[in-house]
């Protein structure tokens, strides 16, 4: 690490990365801390959905929605390789919370705000039986199918990395942050590697940002609820394309077939411990087998789990049911003397495009 930079950011998740990669294109400094490695964070342990996300509609948060798939069809047009477009596969039983025209309408909607073309449509249920096998049929109404994008978040995110690295951004790796020093003029940091400096702090620590405000007195204008979710690893193929189920409690999960595996998700528990701290719960294991089980013909057991993995994400406090908290992110800026700190609050795996954008338009006239 050299001593001064334009921009010091600090997580090396997707977010810190790409607003590396847009600040180096205006010719920037940048230096990238990370404490453990890159995506070590929720940039590696998500859905790997790229998406506006379907449910937040009935929440009515269009704008989220939107610019979501916004970004959804820039990251499918410049990232074709490990974007993909697939079908979701979206069935209504007779128990179904939600009614037909909600879904119907809900569809039409996001086929709206999606820029990809592909318009959603309703299947027959005989088809979709034949070609989903280990699915139930047991009180199947309706079937219909949408388009939703797809990528692996944690090769998302070292592309990303080496395209910031190629723009002249450094990125240090396992550095412990030991103090964060301001006065008027300068600001500090004291790591294990050495002393650096800035006018222009970034955290873009995801979950752990409360800490970092914490542990150095930074200034913030939130607090975060830490809501983590779990995935379960199937070690076989289920069904041929991403399943979009109902729980019993009416939240909404996800069966997605990678190329010799499933992955089933996602719990959302609200964690009170440090984030290094949370760990897989056991509860949250048999509600995703219970779920997916009220679908599956064969009932899976925990023997059939090759892999668990947890990822934790920020929602900002004071909004009131987790399920239905806010998405969307929040830029907090603060000037102290000839300094700038930013604190990114949130950022879904989707919206890095027009988050590292909108830094740019904040911090660069
Ligand atoms: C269960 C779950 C499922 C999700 N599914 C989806 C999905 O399908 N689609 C989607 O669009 N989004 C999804 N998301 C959201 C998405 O994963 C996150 O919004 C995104 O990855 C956040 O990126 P980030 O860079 O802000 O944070 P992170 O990726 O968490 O990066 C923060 C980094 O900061 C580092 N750090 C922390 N403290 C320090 C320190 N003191 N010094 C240096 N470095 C530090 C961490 O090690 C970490 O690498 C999901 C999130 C969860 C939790």
């Amino acid at each position: 690490m050299q001593f001064k930079y334009d921009v010091i950011i600090i997580g090396a998740g997707i977010n810190g990365l790409a607003i590396a990669k847009a600040m180096a294109e205006k010719e920037k400094k940048v230096l990238v801390i990370e404490k453990n490695h890159i995506a070590s964070g929720a940039s590696s342990h998500s859905s790997k959905l790229i998406h506006g996300g379907l449910r937040y509609l009935e929440h009515f948060e269009f704008s989220l929605v939107r610019e979501a798939l916004q970004d959804q069809k820039y990251l499918l047009d410049n990232y074709p390789d490990l974007v993909k477009l697939r079908p979701f596969y979206l069935p209504i039983y007779k128990n179904s919370k939600r009614p037909l025209w909600m879904i119907k309408f809900g569809l039409w909607l996001y086929s709206f705000f999606a820029k990809h073309g592909e318009k959603p449509m309703e299947i027959s249920k005989e088809d979709f039986l034949r070609e989903f096998r280990a699915i139930k049929e047991e009180n199947l109404k309706s079937v219909f199918r949408y388009f939703d994008g797809k990528t692996d978040d944690s090769v998302l995110t070292h592309t990303i990395s080496k395209e910031a690295e190629e723009l002249g951004v450094e990125i240090a790796e396992k550095i412990e942050l030991r103090a964060i020093e301001i006065d008027d003029n300068i600001i500090q940091l004291v790591t294990s590697d050495g002393t650096v400096e800035t006018n222009l702090l970034i955290n873009a620590t995801g979950v752990w940002v409360d800490e970092i405000n914490r542990e150095f007195s930074l200034p913030s204008s939130y607090t975060i609820e830490k809501l983590s979710g779990i995935h379960l690893v199937i070690d076989r193929v289920l069904v041929p394309e991403p399943l979009i189920l109902e729980t019993s409690s009416k939240r909404i999960f996800f069966i997605i077939p990678e190329q010799e595996t499933t992955t089933i998700g996602t719990t959302e528990r609200s964690e009170d411990s440090d984030v290094d701290k949370i760990r897989i719960n056991n509860e949250d294991v048999e509600y995703l087998l219970n779920e997916s089980n009220n679908y599956l013909k064969k009932q899976l057991t925990r023997k059939d789990i090759k892999e668990l993995y947890i990822g934790t994400r920020p929602i900002i406090k004071s909004q009131k049911d987790l399920s239905v908290m806010s998405r969307e992110y929040k830029l907090d800026l603060h000037h102290i003397g000839q300094n700038r700190v930013l604190h990114v609050y949130g950022g879904k795996l989707t919206t890095f495009p027009s988050l590292a954008r909108k830094v740019v338009k904040l911090l660069i006239n």
